[in-house]
């Protein structure tokens, strides 16, 4: 097992709405999100995306001085970035995607640089599910661990390819109305039932505020939505989850359950900080000091004694 992380997935201008106000476009996309959070540990890591020629340099300057290899980043000429545009309502835990413009995702075509073609862990971030099965394809051998991500867009319009995908994937990681729509079925855990009879070891079932589960065969483990005084905007949150979940993962000797729960942990750890500022910000701003005193929070969080 290696340490190489290749990641597919957006990269992104953002304009978001919550109840604390509002923005212009920003750095968005989910290779972005993943690739901050995956930044932290000391794995190698590349992003396949794609962008157009109104993308500004000094967000790749941004992720290059993070470390992380955008050999399989293309800029398009001609062509403009993909941009989503969503608004967040009272609660902050459920969103309107108000416009999704493909633009140059239309003629993404992912090509695998040779140097990651080997990497033991390749995160599939929320994308069509073709590329997403394109990347796979292009491995040289099966990786350790794939872990997929997708939303409601991908889910409504490409069902068929999304449904090859998952039967290919070791981890699926989505948010409970992902899991409802995918299944027809509203019990969570009767949804992560039927989601790992499709193909998928291990399924993360996020819950926004109200934290996450790991469903492993009959096991599950279930990591509390830590209480926080400010949440700002929680775009990216899954994003950051997946990427720090498997950022742990690609430190370990193995992977085990006992591993996934911490990477749940983890990774739960890494969105709190990002839902805390509108955007990229709080993933730019992060240390690894900070991600373990927060780590720490969810333990005692959760700390009891049997009486
Ligand atoms: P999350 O909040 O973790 O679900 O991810 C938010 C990010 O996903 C934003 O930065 C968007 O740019 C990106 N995004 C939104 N819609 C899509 C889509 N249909 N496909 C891929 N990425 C998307």
């Amino acid at each position: 097992m290696n340490n190489k992380i290749l990641v597919l997935g957006t990269m992104a201008y953002d304009a978001l709405e919550t109840p604390f106000g509002k923005t212009g476009k920003i750095l968005g996309g989910c290779a972005t999100y993943i690739g901050l959070a995956v930044s932290q540990f000391k794995s190698e890591c590349g992003l396949i995306s794609i962008v157009g020629d109104d993308f500004k340099n000094i967000y790749l300057d941004l992720l290059e001085s993070k470390g992380l290899d955008l050999s399989g980043v293309i800029k398009m000429e001609g062509e403009k970035t993909f941009f989503w545009s969503g608004k967040y309502h009272n609660d902050m835990n459920s969103r309107t995607t108000l416009d999704t413009q493909l633009n140059v995702l239309t003629k993404f075509n992912p090509i695998v640089p040779e140097y990651f073609k080997d990497s033991s862990f390749v995160l599939l971030g929320n994308l069509d599910p073709n590329l997403q099965l394109a990347v796979l394809e292009q491995m040289n051998n099966r990786p350790e661990l794939v872990v997929m991500d997708t939303m409601n867009f991908w889910i409504d319009g490409y069902r068929d390819k999304l449904d090859e995908l998952i039967t290919k994937v070791d981890v699926i990681s989505i948010n409970d109305e992902e899991a409802r729509q995918i299944t027809g079925t509203h019990s969570l855990v009767e949804a992560a039932k039927k989601i790992q009879a499709m193909g998928p070891k291990y399924v993360v079932i996020k819950k926004g505020e109200h934290g996450a589960l790991l469903f492993y065969g009959e096991k599950i483990f279930c990591a509390p939505g830590l209480p926080l005084e400010v949440v700002f905007d929680p775009t990216g949150a899954g994003d950051s989850f997946i990427g720090g979940f498997v950022g742990h993962l690609s430190q370990c000797d193995e992977i085990s359950f006992e591993e996934m729960k911490f990477a749940t942990i983890l990774g739960s750890a890494m969105a709190s900080f990002t839902v805390q500022e509108f955007g990229t910000q709080a993933l730019e701003d992060l240390t690894l000091k900070e991600l373990k005193s927060r780590i720490n929070d969810f333990k005692v969080l959760t700390e009891f004694k049997l009486v």
